[in-house]
């Protein structure tokens, strides 16, 4: 093999892939490709290789990622400001980080105007850290309970969202996923599909647990440098 092609397959990590794809057959589970920070080659090798399903946490990055590769499938993962919504409203998949009813309201208005319905999760904190984003479960009951939210007609809420605590320690993790595993069995009936937890170093945690989406970028795509 010459230096070329050994660079080109060094990109991905088709062991690790085909190692999470396997494990994520037991739990019928899906698997988000997180390409953030990545260049669309990788993205585009992965594609090759049977991956459909990709994550992008900034809107810049991902219009751009979009219009080079329209044929994957396009899931945001980050924390999305109102006032970007309409750049991603055209073609995104799945919006995984709602997090307020206004994120809501201009998601459904700019669904409307790309005659779409857009398909959304709501993000729970239920890390120990402040720094990260989402509802508490009382927030998300009376959300789920207002009338303006049903009468958003181009949205659909497809399940939950959460972020375990960056830590070591298991135990904690598993406690964080455990308790939004309980609550989204315990809200199925309102149409809640898809629980999405789980990245490259607690995703086996999270699939015990009851998630059936993982986010798994670092153990597919390496190391990213900068973030
Ligand atoms: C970056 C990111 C991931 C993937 O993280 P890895 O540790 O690289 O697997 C998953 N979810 C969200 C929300 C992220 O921002």
């Amino acid at each position: 093999m010459n230096n070329v092609s050994r660079f080109y397959h060094d990109m991905i990590d088709r062991i690790n892939y085909d190692k999470i794809i396997h494990e994520l057959k037991n739990y019928d589970a899906q698997l988000v490709a997180v390409s953030k920070l990545k260049p669309i080659e990788d993205i585009q090798e992965l594609f090759n290789y049977g991956q459909k399903i990709f994550g992008e946490n900034y809107v810049q990055e991902l219009t751009e990622k979009n219009n080079l590769l329209s044929k994957a499938e396009w899931h945001f993962i980050g924390h999305l400001q109102t006032n970007k919504v309409k750049m991603i409203s055209g073609f995104i998949s799945l919006i995984h980080g709602i997090d307020s009813l206004k994120l809501l309201e201009e998601v459904n208005k700019q669904a409307v105007k790309a005659e779409r319905k857009l398909e959304c999760l709501l993000q729970i904190h239920i890390s120990n850290e402040k720094t990260k984003f989402g509802f508490t479960y009382d927030e998300v009951e009376m959300l789920l309970d207002d009338s303006r939210l049903s009468a958003l007609k181009n949205v659909s809420i497809k399940g939950l969202m959460g972020m375990a605590s960056l830590t070591e320690d298991h135990t904690l993790i598993r406690k964080e996923f455990n308790s939004l595993g309980n609550y989204f069995r315990k809200n199925k009936s309102r149409g809640f599909e898809i629980l999405s937890m789980g990245m490259t170093n607690d995703y086996k945690i999270a699939l015990d647990e009851g998630s059936n989406m993982v986010r798994i970028g670092s153990a597919l795509f390496g190391e990213r440098s900068t973030s």
